[in-house]
């Protein structure tokens, strides 16, 4: 008898070339074949000759009327055969460059046809054909399933394997889900939801297959998430922070300005975790401009308080340069000792800092990807606050623990990352968000032109500077290059704005600068001894020049929206009011929707959305390289509620005592064990 453990080759029709075939798509059983899903749908539902939609993609059942009218020009060629639809309408099927078919196109042959219908012609450009159909065959007169195929495998080989595989097994596909989730969902069954992913029997049946399905792929991944939360819960100790109300009471008095409400709220949530004895594991959202910055130095003094050093890590130098010179002007007033540690800080001083670190001479550090390197070690170590760095992951929070801490750790991020999506790059955490702008903000004007328009958007510039506010310009690339013709690059556009901008300062910034360099310029323009700071987008994140009100982007549609919205944050962060104005001339449809998106809001969690809209699901901010768990069917942003319920319902389950010994969760337990997650026997 067969089930989803046999070979694949037990199956009938599966020969030794067969099975190499499937190797190469991970097919080894029958359980992987049937989870081999289907990556699109082809409907070839035969329709009535009367209700042919004008070039739409249609599918009829037709005889053939006349022999092949053939027309070749050398290697092409067009070939046209009356043929009458089941119900009588007379149409032209036009195939091109499929001459081996010919012979088989004679008066009489009955055949289905799939394709392009033009009503003005009453014609069909054929993209799919059948001969003889049968329609109750898998493959026509239905939702056809299409498949990723190699070798000698198509995807009808497929269909019939899957037929054959889906019959046999019939009562050998297991339920894993609990039945209370399957009814309170209203879930199909396993055996139900294969058959229609497969073989739909409509649309509607196919939604259900899949909500089913991507419902348990996400509820295993979580119910692994909450059973290793559950196993190890009580074996990680964090550190309990505390101070006195007195102490936090004089800090707060001292910061230059009173923290929003939702700044409020979100220190407090902080310094709750931190004084707990387990772990902080805590998620900061706010949109650009926000305010996030001040929160993170709350947390690293409330850690000096306590006795504790804290380390901050941001993407790049520039970034780390910014928040040492704050934190420095507020914390180091009131007596915290802050380190700077980058990848170019010299050999001696970075012996140095790596000394106080370890002997406790420094509180707290703020730096880039250098505090992850070998060598850095901490006194004690008690926090550690990651800023716009969403590759900070499970790993490197490994990576603090091998040096022997078990630090509180707190993420910040404007990227309006879905909860379930953060959830699986972080782990399982908690979520804070800042929700309105520091008060007196006024808003950010955009404006969208064309490239020609250059010698108005100058003499704007210009207007601004005279009333003695600072200007961004930023291009996409350093310098000229030959395969992007057309393309602006800052070192040719530092050149060329120099004269129209004479009475100002313009200064250059790029990636290619040394670091040294970088640190110099940027300084100059927080100094406002620069007004024009032409430059690539290293200064996309983070950078903070309240003085600064206007942002020119040149070849803006080359940028993504979450890209320009970061860029466009970089103005409207103090009491002026800003400009952005986005130069281009967008050649696609997507291109000008994205310049209208940035016109029309300014909020970053809409523009994420459309984002999302306009490019997307996987490739919302690049989660496909970015390491996240991979799944078959579940969209981790399309589906994101889903996860949500699945979580929760997982997390219910693992604390319930019935979970570990009730026989109606087997399965669950079995998977669990499987998965390495549970090593004890399952029953003692
Ligand atoms: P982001 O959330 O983008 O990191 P920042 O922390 O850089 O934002 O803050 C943006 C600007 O707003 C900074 O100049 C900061 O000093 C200022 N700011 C932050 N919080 C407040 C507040 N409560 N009142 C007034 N200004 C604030
Ligand atoms: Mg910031």
């Amino acid at each position: 008898m067969l089930s989803l453990q046999s070979p694949v080759n037990h199956l009938a029709g599966v020969g030794p070339s067969r099975e190499r075939d499937l190797a190469r798509l991970g097919i080894y059983t029958v359980g992987d074949l049937i989870t081999y899903y289907p990556f699109r749908y082809d409907d070839r539902t035969v329709q009535a000759g009367q209700s042919l939609q004008h070039d739409s993609r249609v599918t009829v059942q037709a005889v053939i009327q006349t022999p092949p009218a053939v027309r070749q020009k050398g290697r092409r060629s067009v070939m046209t055969v009356q043929v009458r639809t089941t119900d009588g309408m007379p149409l032209a099927a036009v195939w091109f460059n499929q001459l081996f078919l010919r012979d088989r196109l004679r008066p009489g042959v009955a055949v289905s046809l799939t394709g392009k219908y033009d009503a003005r012609r009453r014609s069909l450009t054929v993209s799919h054909y059948d001969f003889e159909p049968d329609t109750q065959s898998i493959h026509s007169n239905r939702l056809v399933p299409i498949y990723e195929v190699r070798g000698d495998l198509t995807p009808k080989v497929l269909r019939s394997l899957l037929l054959k595989a889906l019959k046999q097994l019939e009562l050998q596909i297991p339920e894993i889900l609990p039945h209370r989730l399957l009814a309170k969902y209203k879930l199909l069954s396993k055996r139900d939801a294969l058959w229609q992913i497969h073989l739909p029997q409509d649309r509607e049946s196919l939604r259900q297959a899949k909500r089913r399905l991507v419902f348990e792929e996400f509820f295993l991944f979580q119910l692994k998430l909450q059973a290793f939360r559950h196993l190890h819960k009580t074996d990680q100790p964090g550190i309990a922070h505390s101070f006195t109300k007195e102490q936090w009471g004089e800090f707060l008095r001292a910061l230059p300005f009173e923290l929003t409400d939702g700044q409020k709220r979100a220190v407090r949530q902080i310094l709750l975790d931190m004084r707990a004895p387990h772990p902080m594991n805590r998620l900061l959202q706010g949109d650009v401009g926000s305010g996030k910055t001040i929160i993170a130095f709350c947390a690293m003094y409330a850690a000096y308080l306590s006795g504790y050093q804290s380390a901050m890590m941001v993407p790049t130098e520039i970034l780390a340069e910014q928040h040492y010179e704050s934190a420095s002007r507020l914390l180091g007033e009131l007596g915290v000792r802050i380190g700077l540690l980058t990848g170019s800080i010299r050999e001696t001083e970075r012996k140095e800092l790596l000394d106080k670190l370890a002997n406790g001479e420094l509180d707290a550090v703020i730096g880039t990807h250098a505090l992850l390197e070998e060598g850095v070690e901490f006194a004690n170590l008690s926090l550690v606050v990651t800023d716009e760095q969403h590759r900070f992951g499970v790993e490197q929070r490994a990576i603090f623990r091998q040096k022997g801490h078990h630090p509180d750790v707190l993420f910040m991020s404007a990227t309006p990352i879905p909860r379930t999506l953060a959830m699986s790059l972080f782990g399982d955490l908690d979520v804070s968000v800042l929700d309105q702008m520091p008060a007196g903000r006024k808003p950010i004007q955009t404006y969208w032109v064309t490239p020609d328009k250059e010698q108005r958007v100058i003499r704007f510039l210009r207007k601004e500077l005279a009333k003695g506010r600072q200007a961004y310009i930023v291009a996409p690339l350093i310098e000229e290059s030959e395969k992007m013709e057309g393309v602006e690059n800052a070192i040719d556009l530092y050149s060329r704005l120099c004269e129209p901008l004479a009475g100002f300062q313009v200064g250059l910034m790029h990636g290619k600068l040394p670091a040294r360099e970088k640190e110099a310029v940027m300084r100059r323009f927080k100094a406002n001894e620069i007004q024009v700071l032409v430059s690539t987008t290293v200064i996309e994140v983070g950078v903070n020049v309240p003085n600064a009100t206007v942002m020119v982007i040149y070849n803006a549609d080359r940028f993504g929206l979450a890209q320009l919205h970061q860029l466009r944050g970089r103005v409207g962060r103090g009491e002026h009011a800003s400009t952005c104005i986005l130069i281009a001339e967008p050649l696609t449809e997507t291109g000008i929707e994205r310049m209208q998106a940035m016109i029309s809001t300014q909020n970053g969690f809409e523009l994420a959305e459309k984002d999302l809209e306009l490019r997307g699901p996987g490739e919302f901010f690049g989660i496909r390289q970015s390491g996240m768990p991979e799944f078959r069917l579940g969209d981790l942003v399309a589906d994101a509620n889903v996860m949500q319920a699945a979580r929760e319902e997982a997390q219910q389950l693992i604390d319930s005592p019935d979970f570990w010994i009730l026989p109606e969760y087997q399965e669950l337990l079995a998977y669990l064990k499987n998965e390495n997650v549970l090593k004890a026997p399952i029953q003692d």
